[in-house]
This record gives structure tokens, sequence and C-alpha cells, in this order.
């Protein structure tokens, strides 16, 4: 070893260690280096502050602690190898038998007979007796020593057979500790937060949180130590994020909207039907800002289905044709993109703002004057699909662009749009599923986010209820009283990549009763599947959307934006095989009209927990948040908008979940230190700087995720 044992030294050379537990130690844990171990807490704690006597004892997972002494030991000969058993009097002088079935020998020659001790392990029932098998032993010394609350490890089965359990890892931990303090001192670990921000939170160095956390001293030590390693870890993350955004926005050009212009102003006093939501007001503003001054805005607006975000698109759009640029509003589908081309023309009226429509269908002949009129200026506002990315397409000065349902365009889109203008467009990009303010602090940090969180009053609550597929007839004749009473219906059936054949099978038995219980000419079907030709789907979309039809049978491919008023009923087929977010769009669907809406939860009678959880959430709620907030806890953040492959979330330390409040708080203080000191070039935020770049470079693939 060429120096001196330290945080950095290979995890091979810690005594005990040795190169072929060293491999497993990488492969199972990512432990490389010494720092690595210390790095890898304690999951949970186990009290020993008390003891247990015998006679109280019941068979079961608990684990127990008992004081008395060996009395005597015997080795039994086996088929393979031997056992240990040996007799344990607690201070009563109740027995308790003590049984090793593996390394009998070793174990035999290090009992200590006859000596007090302590024994700390689970009691189980043997052929109607008790006994405890495999027990830990400490002398009563080493009992008085060790600390209270007992740190246990993750591991694994191969550690394990390496001695490496939750035991082997902390005798590891802490012999590491002691070494590391023995030669030097506490130095051994370098501080990465400054000593400012250290006191004004009461948080222990790095090298104390380090070794409470593996041997607290009492609880509170513990959570003192514990705290600090999570604040580090978000602040980190936060600067790091912030960094980012502010790089991205504040310190690049954007298109000047000074002005708030004639068609902004026309258009609000004499075409608006409404009053705006205080929401949409807000957002405007927030908008307003960003474009204002010169800076580049990338903004996420999040509202729920129906909250009216396509009106904040279209005034957006009017700053930008007010202040001599060109707008762009992309939809995922040719449906939406045609949707928003005709609620356009009619809200503008009369106004003089050229608006055109750019999809898969325009034909050549009707294509050529819009591209013309692009390039020369004089078409003000495009909606388009994927279509308006083509290399045909170029702008005389585009200013804004709005992207619609966010998740179906990817980054490498998004840039080629960014292409199409001499500075960056503004980018604004709608999207109804709820974002959980902690993902969109980490996963989303680098946008700016706007929330719409207040509908158009006079919207009434979408009745939610949950029915068994015995319930069904029932559910059928609801829905002939909602059709009778001029209602549309939606019948939603789930398609999984994985079962796609018998999904597929699923949705065309359904449909094939539901046209023998809503028999023609009295009713009319629609289906609509991922297995038809684009122009297929969309006429049947029509046929629906005009009342042609009066039930829509369809797999999710409806999630997306469709606007139906008329429809009243979303029966979701085997409810509890969707995802809660997923859910929430759909019911999205209904309840956009005057008419009281009804979503109906359909599924077999017996139900996993976790499913279960999410029907009833679903009828307790229509909250978009609070919704996002229990699928993150069911799902965790891991498989949420694909945030896997992205990386940010490898949190070492803290949880997205259970930590928010202490991730709100790293956020402030990085707005806060970054605002006075941009590149953190301050002498006091040398130790930041350092943290951060580190952090940046851990993450080679880091790039703008949204
Ligand atoms: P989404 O956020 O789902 O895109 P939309 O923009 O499609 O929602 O709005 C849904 C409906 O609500 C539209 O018919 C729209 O005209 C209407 N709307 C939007 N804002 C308001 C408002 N402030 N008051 C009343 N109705 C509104
Ligand atoms: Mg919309």
């Amino acid at each position: 070893m060429p120096e001196p044992l330290n945080v950095s030294t290979p995890i091979e050379f810690l005594k005990g260690i040795g190169p072929k537990r060293a491999e497993a130690l990488a492969e199972d844990l990512g432990i490389r280096t010494c720092g690595d171990l210390l790095f890898h807490l304690p999951f949970r704690y186990e009290d020993r502050t008390r003891f247990h006597q015998v006679a109280e004892c019941v068979p079961g997972p608990v684990q127990v602690q008992l004081r008395g002494t060996i009395r005597k030991f015997k080795e039994v000969k086996q088929k393979r190898g031997s056992r240990l058993e040996a007799e344990f009097a607690d201070e009563e002088g109740d027995i308790l038998p003590l049984v090793w079935f593996k390394g009998a020998q070793w174990i035999a020659r290090n009992l200590p007979v006859g000596q007090p001790c302590v024994i700390w392990g689970r009691v189980s029932d043997y052929k109607g007796a008790r006994n405890m098998a495999h027990p830990e032993i400490l002398t009563l010394r080493e009992a008085r020593s060790a600390s209270a609350l007992h740190p246990v490890y993750g591991s694994s089965e191969r550690l394990g057979r390496f001695g490496l359990h939750s035991n082997g890892l902390g005798q590891a931990i802490a012999r590491l500790l002691d070494q590391l303090a023995k030669l030097h001192g506490n130095q051994w670990i370098e501080e990465t937060l400054p000593e400012a921000i250290l006191s004004m939170r009461g948080m222990p160095s790095l090298a104390t949180a380090l070794e409470q956390v593996h041997r607290p001293a009492d609880a509170n030590a513990e959570r003192l130590a514990r705290f600090r390693l999570k604040f580090e870890e978000f602040l980190f993350l936060q600067l790091l994020l912030v960094q980012h955004r502010n790089r991205q926005t504040v310190h690049q050009p954007g298109a000047r909207f000074a002005q708030v212009g004639d068609m902004f102003k026309r258009f609000y006093t004499e075409r608006i039907p409404f009053e705006l939501t205080g929401a949409q007001k807000r957002v405007i503003r927030e908008i307003r800002e960003d474009t204002r001054n010169g800076q580049h805005m990338n903004r996420l607006l999040q509202g729920d289905v129906g909250s009216g975000k396509t009106m904040v698109a279209l005034l957006t759009a009017l700053i930008a044709v007010d202040n001599g640029y060109q707008a762009c509003i992309m939809a995922p589908t040719e449906i939406l993109a045609q949707q928003h081309h005709a609620s356009f023309l009619e809200m503008l009226g009369d106004l003089p703002v050229r608006v055109e429509l750019l999809t898969g269908s325009v034909k050549a002949a009707d294509r050529k004057p819009i591209l013309a009129g692009l390039a020369e200026g004089t078409v003000h506002l495009l909606i388009g699909t994927h279509a308006v990315l083509e290399p045909a397409v170029a702008f005389h000065n585009l200013g804004l662009v709005v992207i619609d349902e966010q998740h179906r365009f990817g980054v490498a889109q998004r840039a080629r749009l960014w292409a199409k203008a001499k500075i960056p467009p503004h980018i604004l990009v709608m999207t109804a599923t709820p974002i959980p303010r902690t993902l969109s602090m980490t996963v989303y940090g680098d946008l700016d986010v706007s929330v719409i969180d207040e509908l158009p009053p006079g919207r009434k609550p979408i009745r939610t209820v949950h029915r068994t597929d015995a319930q069904r007839l029932g559910v059928f004749g609801f829905m002939r009283d909602q059709i009778a009473e001029g209602r549309q219906v939606y019948v939603v059936y789930p398609l999984i990549e994985e079962s796609a054949q018998l999904d597929h099978k699923d949705l065309m038995d359904g449909y094939e009763s539901l046209t023998r219980h809503f028999p023609p000419p009295e009713y009319r079907l629609s289906i609509v599947h991922g297995r038809m030709k684009a122009e297929d789907k969309d006429a049947e979309m029509q046929r629906f959307a005009s009342g042609v039809t009066q039930i829509m049978v369809a797999t999710t491919v409806i999630e997306v934006g469709v606007n139906v008023p008329n429809a009243s009923v979303m029966v979701i087929e085997s409810a509890e095989r969707f995802g809660l977010s997923q859910m929430h769009q759909l019911r999205g669907r209904v309840g956009r009209g005057a008419a009281q809406s009804f979503c109906i939860l359909m599924s077999g009678k017996e139900l996993g927990k976790e499913a279960r959880r999410r029907l009833e959430t679903m009828c307790r709620t229509q909250d978009g948040f609070e919704i996002a907030e229990v699928d993150l806890e069911l799902r965790g953040p891991g498989d949420l908008m694909g945030t896997k492959q992205s990386g940010v979330l490898d949190l070492k330390v803290a949880d997205l979940v259970k930590d928010r409040v202490l991730l709100e708080d790293a956020r402030d203080v990085a707005r806060r230190i970054l605002k006075e000191d941009p590149e953190l070039e301050r002498n006091r935020h040398v130790l930041l700087k350092a943290g951060v770049e580190r952090l940046r470079a851990s993450r080679p693939d880091w790039s703008r995720i949204s």
C-alpha cells in the first residue's frame, strides 16, 4: 500500500477484505473504496437498550437480547460436518437451548463458557420447544461499549457467504472508522460543506455525521447525522440543477417580447368569452416575466385536463405576434392539431392573425402557400404535428414554440425546432400529467414550472365509482340511460406491450359483447386500437366526435387530449391493471361539457393491495397532484416518466418521497447562494463549487432531460 489508509484507499486493502471480497463488494453494492464503504448506511437500527428474560420469549421474527451465561455445550456429529448445541441460562436460571449448524468447531473454541455474556437473536420453535439458532454472542464489556442502536446493513447472499452479512459489514465499518481516526485524528475525511451552512442548521461535520450514522450515541445523534447527509445530497443536486437552469435561461439570450400589443389587447377585451381563472392569469404573468427582458424561457406548464392550458398557449402566441415574432404550436396527433386549429380560428374571429395548419395529410399543393408564408413571415401562427419539424419548414422569425403534451416529443425533436430560429425560441411545454413537486425539482429541475391549479368555474366534479364484473349488467343499464339522454360513452381496455395479443383479444371480445348488448340500429359503436391504420383511427374518432356513434370502444390511444364535450361516461375495463396517472388522464376525457359526468372503474373481485389503493384513490379524489403523489409513493420515482434512465435520482441517502421538506429547504438555500454568486466563485463557496463539479463529473450523461 503506497500511503497510509484513507478514504480513497481501495477497499481490498482494508484488513479482512482482500481481493475476492473486494470484487463482491464492488459488484453487489458498488463499494470500491473505503469511503464508499462508509457511505453504505444502515437501513435501520435494532434497539439494544432492552434485555429480555427467557420466560417471556416467544418464537417470532423479532430479535431479542438476553443477559446470562452459557453453561455447557456439545458437538453433535452429523452426516456432513457437525452441529453445535449449547445451553444458555438467564439471570433467573431459565434455560434456552442454542444451536449452530455451521462452523461448529470454530464457534466452540470461542464460546465464553461460564462467563456472563449477552446473546442476541431470534427465538424459534423447534419440535414444540424454543431455541435460538446462530445467536450473536457478546461479552458484557462488548455489549456495554456497543451502541444502543445497533445498525443493520443491506447485503447480498454472496457477501453473506464471505462473512459480510449485516453484522460482518458493521464490524468492517467499525474497524475502518477506528483505524482512520487513529491515523488521521478527526481529519480523516475532508469536510464538504462550508462552516456557515453547517452552523446555520446546527449540523455536524461530515466526519461526525458518518461516525454517528454507523455508531450512534443515541437516536438524536443519529437523526442529526442523517439530516446532514441528506441535506448535503440534496444541496449539491440543487446547486447543479439550478445553476444549469440559470445558464440555460438567465444567461442565454431569447427573443425579447418587450410589449403587450394590439392583438393581445383586442383578443383579451373583445374575444375571450369568459373570465380567465386566477391561475391562468398568474401563469400569463410568469410567462411575461420570462420573455420581456431578452432572457430565454424554458417553461413547463402543468395543469389538469380541462384547466385551460390552450388559452394560455394562444395568449402567449399573441404576445409573440405583437412583438413581430412567429409562434408554433405542436400537438402530438393530427386530430389534436386540427382541434386546436379549428378552435383558434373560431376564437380569433376577425383579428388579423394568420393561422395555418400543417400536418402529414396536408397535400403538397396546399403546403406551398403555407411554407411560403412561413418563410416570408406572413403566417403568424403555425399549428401542426411532427410535420413542422421537416427541413422544408423554414420560419422567418420564430420566437415561441408551444409543445402540447410533452412526453411525446423527444429532446432530439426539440433540438430540431431550436435550429429553426436565429436565437433559440422560447419554449413552453404543456402537460396534463401532474408531476409531483419533488420530481419537478429534481428530474425536471432545469425547467421553470408553472401550475394551473384551478379549474374554470362551473365544472361539476366527475362521479367516480368502482364496480365488479358481476355488476356489469347494471353498468350497461346505466350506459343506456345516459345514451337515452343524448350523451356518449367511452369504454377503454388496457393494452400492455407484454400481453398485447391477449389484450387485443380482450378488446375484441368486449367489443363483440357490447355490440350484442347495444345492437343497431338503435346504437352505433366506434372502435379504435393500435393495429388500425392512422387514417382509419382518425376517421373513427371523427365519427365519435361528431356524434354519429354513441359508444367509443378503445385502448388507451384516446389518452391524449381529444375533446368530445358531449361524452359523459368513461368506463375503464380491468381498471386494476391501469396506473393511477393513466386512469386520471382517461377520466379527464369526460366532464368537459355541462352534463354531470361519470367514471366507472371495472375490475374483478380479487384485488391486490396496491390495486385497491389505486382504485380507492381514484374514487376519493380528482386532484391530479394528489393522485400524482400517491402514484409516486406506490411506484417510487424510478418508474415515473422514464426517470430511470436519466440517473438523476440515484440518491444515496435521501428519499424523494419521505424527505420532501428537506428537498425544498435545500432548493431554497441553493437558489439563494447562486443568486448571490452564480458561478460559485467566492472564497466561502470553494467547497460548494468542488462538490458541484464532483457531482457533474459523476454523471457524464448529464443533459437536458425534458
Ligand atoms: P386543457 O388544459 O386540458 O388543454 P383546454 O384548454 O382544452 O384544457 O380547456 C378546456 C375547456 O375549458 C375549453 O373548452 C376552454 O374553452 C374552456 N376554458 C378555458 N379557460 C376557461 C375559463 N377561464 N373559463 C371558462 N372556460 C374556460
Ligand atoms: Mg389540452
